[in-house]
């Protein structure tokens, strides 16, 4: 082949498309595509990286360290962000990696299950709660553990409550609501990051995930990590990775460090452009977007007349250290008209795809529609939904 060929067959897929035939619009993923224009900035070319052909051959990274395919270079990026963002507690934590957070989810799951049991452990979650979570737990239908539903109604001591904050979909910060003293917790900080909220105080719970997915927009490059304070846990999750896929791509943690690392050179060293601005800061260009995104749809809510979100929170975020609204990943719409009793069916109607209320353990009259995909399909969305009356 000559060179333009062969340059072809490496070149990298372009994504899903949000607008689809017939001026059909997909807000139904969390597809973080709305971060594409920070990372064709100037900050792009230094999170570029080469991996020659002889490199990251073995599968190990460290044998010395409990999670031994945890490239170090990703361990020590992922505890500076943390260090400079100050929304989790890195001291005294066990950084485990994983094929996105959701491998990371079941990997605690697996550990957090007692393994001889009569019956599988319980795993609940206050509603309305994240898609994924009954359809991960019980996809394998486990002898371990088994989805059981809203922590509300969970009556027992033994349990694992899944804690997602801010909440996908509502945006909601949360806190552990069953209190037994011998039940578990996973903590799903997915969206701990302070483009979508205040930075209210540092966490250091138990098992907490992260991914890269929604804090830089990298869903595509399929990274998480979990930061775990107990070892034994530690251990075990890591087994979980063992056992399902031996270890994590390794050059794709190398990718997931270079991108961490870019985004905390921007504010350690400041990279200014003459022009100025925040193109070198991830979280106060994403920040500003997502406050504009949501002033956008606030607006189209209004003039339309027939859907509410939930309030606007705000509170001083420690990491910008100033007073912030919160600028959810998802919006949470309801329908207040008594005749639409689907709002999924009635906005699919209108040729927007979305995810209904059932999904996520509540009705049919409100949807969680992604607030972070490009800004083509975004704008239609709000200019469609400002018409529907
Ligand atoms: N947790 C939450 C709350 C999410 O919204 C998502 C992605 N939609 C995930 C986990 C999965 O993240 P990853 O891409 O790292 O598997």
């Amino acid at each position: 082949p000559s060179k333009k060929e062969e340059l072809a067959v490496v070149a990298p897929s372009c994504g899903k498309p949000s607008v689809l035939s017939d001026s059909m619009i997909s807000l139904d993923h969390g597809d973080p595509t709305m971060f594409e224009t920070f990372w064709r900035g100037p900050i792009g070319k230094s999170a570029m990286l080469v991996i020659p052909g002889w490199q990251t051959m073995s599968y190990f990274s460290d044998v010395g360290n409990l999670c031994w395919f945890l490239e170090p270079g990703l361990e020590r990026e992922v505890r500076r962000l943390h260090r400079l963002i100050g929304n989790a507690a890195v001291e005294g934590y066990h950084v485990l990696v994983g094929t996105g957070s959701m491998q990371l989810f079941q990997s605690a799951l697996y550990a957090l299950a007692p393994p001889i049991a009569d019956s599988p452990i319980s795993v609940v979650s206050h509603t309305p709660f994240y898609s994924s979570y009954p359809s991960v737990t019980d996809f394998l239908d486990s002898r371990l553990y088994r989805w059981a539903g809203d922590a509300n109604t969970f009556d027992g001591d033994n349990y694992i409550e899944v804690v997602c904050s801010p909440n996908n979909p509502d945006g909601a910060i949360r806190e552990t609501i069953l209190k037994s003293k011998t039940g578990k917790a996973i903590h799903d900080l997915a969206y701990y990051w302070p483009q979508y909220t205040p930075i209210t105080q540092m966490l250091a719970h138990d098992i907490m995930l992260f991914t890269v997915s929604k804090c830089t927009g990298h869903a595509g490059t399929r990274i998480g990590w979990a930061l775990v304070k107990d070892k034994q846990v530690a251990q075990k999750m890591n087994k979980f990775m063992e056992l399902n896929t031996i270890g994590v791509s390794k050059d794709a943690q190398l990718r997931a460090a270079k991108i961490l690392g870019a985004v905390a050179d921007g504010y350690e060293f400041q990279l200014t452009i003459p022009s100025g601005g925040d193109v070198n800061l991830l979280f106060h260009y994403a920040r500003r977007q997502m406050a504009h995104r949501w002033r956008a749809l606030r607006a189209a809510v209004a003039v339309s007349g027939i859907f509410s979100l939930p309030g606007e929170v705000g509170g001083f975020c420690t990491f910008t250290k100033d007073m912030v609204i919160a600028n959810p990943a998802f919006a949470w719409l309801r329908c207040e008209k008594e005749e639409v009793e689907d709002l999924e069916s009635f906005l699919r109607e209108h040729k927007i795809i979305t995810r209904s209320g059932t999904k996520f353990g509540v009705d049919r009259k409100v949807v969680r529609i992604s607030m972070v995909d490009t800004d083509e399909a975004f704008n239609i969305f709000v200019d469609r939904l400002a018409t529907m009356k």
